[in-house]
């Protein structure tokens, strides 16, 4: 008789999407009985990850992600791949149909057999979000899906958490009327291993080109987080899918050339030891918060502090005391 784990483990791994849908549930759930269980499912999943590329993608709202990936993710699956697409963002709420990685957004590829798609966890912070949906990722990888989307909108801090648990990330510009750069906070463009314009279609293209030419110039300047890679910048239009194949070639040439480096080991590593520590504090803060002693003093201790009879310094070694 297998374990609960193992029965979860067995049908992931055969690609059963019921249960893959219910093994990302109970990675997203708070409960400590259902973070348990994830736990040991993932621990029996974690050999079989490792060899999907995991692609980010980042973009204002409009700029065309849900399009793109649902041209690329569709091009893909004609080449016999299997896509997972998740997302990363912390303001997002269940209810509403806007969410990022939504099915109602990606219809086509909704309906494919060989694409899963999954919103991003709601509610909670953002490091809490973005160990989600790394887990998330593995277990669509035990899946069988070799190529992983992790979506996220170009606003707040969510870029920096999906480009620490992706191969390669991507952002998606709109070249807009003088706009250039604008919006766009030169700490992303750091993170970023590819620049593609999108909506170089119609009356769009001249623009579209001008902007692509604006943005090789800006990345020129930028220090390249490889020594073997400069970000290149293309354009394309999700719409129309052209020049959809030249980004998914740019994608395998990265790959190529990291692989080649032992970069990707060396940044699969690190991200690893990132993981390691955001799951380090998140346990640590959650230990913290659920002890008893903490939470009969906390009301008091924070009185104190609010009211100018304690120093903050104080308070907290005071609390950090009683786990010891
Ligand atoms: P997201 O918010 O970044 O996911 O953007 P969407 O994919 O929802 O696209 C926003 C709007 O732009 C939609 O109306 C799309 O049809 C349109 N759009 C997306 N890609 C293109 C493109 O390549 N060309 C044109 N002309 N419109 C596009």
């Amino acid at each position: 008789m297998p374990t609960d784990a193992a029965h979860y483990a067995q049908a992931v791994l055969a690609g059963n999407r019921r249960l893959i849908s219910k093994t990302i549930t109970l990675v997203e759930s708070s409960l400590p009985a259902h973070k348990q269980q994830a736990r040991e499912i993932l621990d029996q999943l974690l050999p079989h990850t490792g060899s999907a590329i995991r692609l980010g993608i980042t973009g204002v709202p409009g700029a065309g992600k849900s399009t793109f990936i649902e041209s690329l993710g569709m091009m893909l699956i004609e080449q016999g791949h299997r896509v997972a697409v998740l997302a990363v963002d912390p303001s997002s709420k269940r209810s509403g149909g806007s969410v990022l990685a939504d099915k109602t957004r990606m219809e086509k590829l909704a309906a494919r057999q060989e694409a899963f798609i999954r919103p991003s966890p709601s509610g909670g912070t953002l490091g809490g979000v973005a160990l989600k949906t790394r887990e998330a990722a593995l277990v669509c990888e035990a899946a069988a899906f070799d190529v992983i989307f992790i979506e996220t909108v170009g606003v707040g801090q969510s870029e920096t958490a999906v480009a620490s648990m992706v191969d390669f990330f991507l952002v998606l510009m709109l070249a807009g009327a003088g706009d250039e750069l604008q919006g766009m906070k030169k700490g992303i463009l750091e993170l970023v291993d590819g620049l593609v314009i999108n909506k170089a279609d119609g009356d769009n293209i001249a623009k579209a080109q001008h902007a692509q030419h604006d943005y090789a110039t800006a990345m020129h300047f930028l220090r390249p987080a490889s020594p073997t890679w400069t970000p290149p910048v293309l354009t394309c239009s999700a719409l129309q899918s052209k020049g959809i194949a030249e980004v998914w070639q740019m994608v395998l040439d990265h790959r190529t050339k990291l692989e080649k480096t032992g970069e990707l080991e060396e940044k699969r590593r690190n991200q690893s030891l990132d993981w390691l520590w955001m799951l380090i504090e998140d346990g640590l803060k959650e230990k913290f918060s659920g002890h008893a002693a903490v939470k009969k003093l906390l009301p008091r201790i924070t009185r104190d502090v609010a009211q100018g009879r304690t120093s903050p310094s104080a308070a907290a070694s005071e609390l950090l005391n009683l786990l010891a």
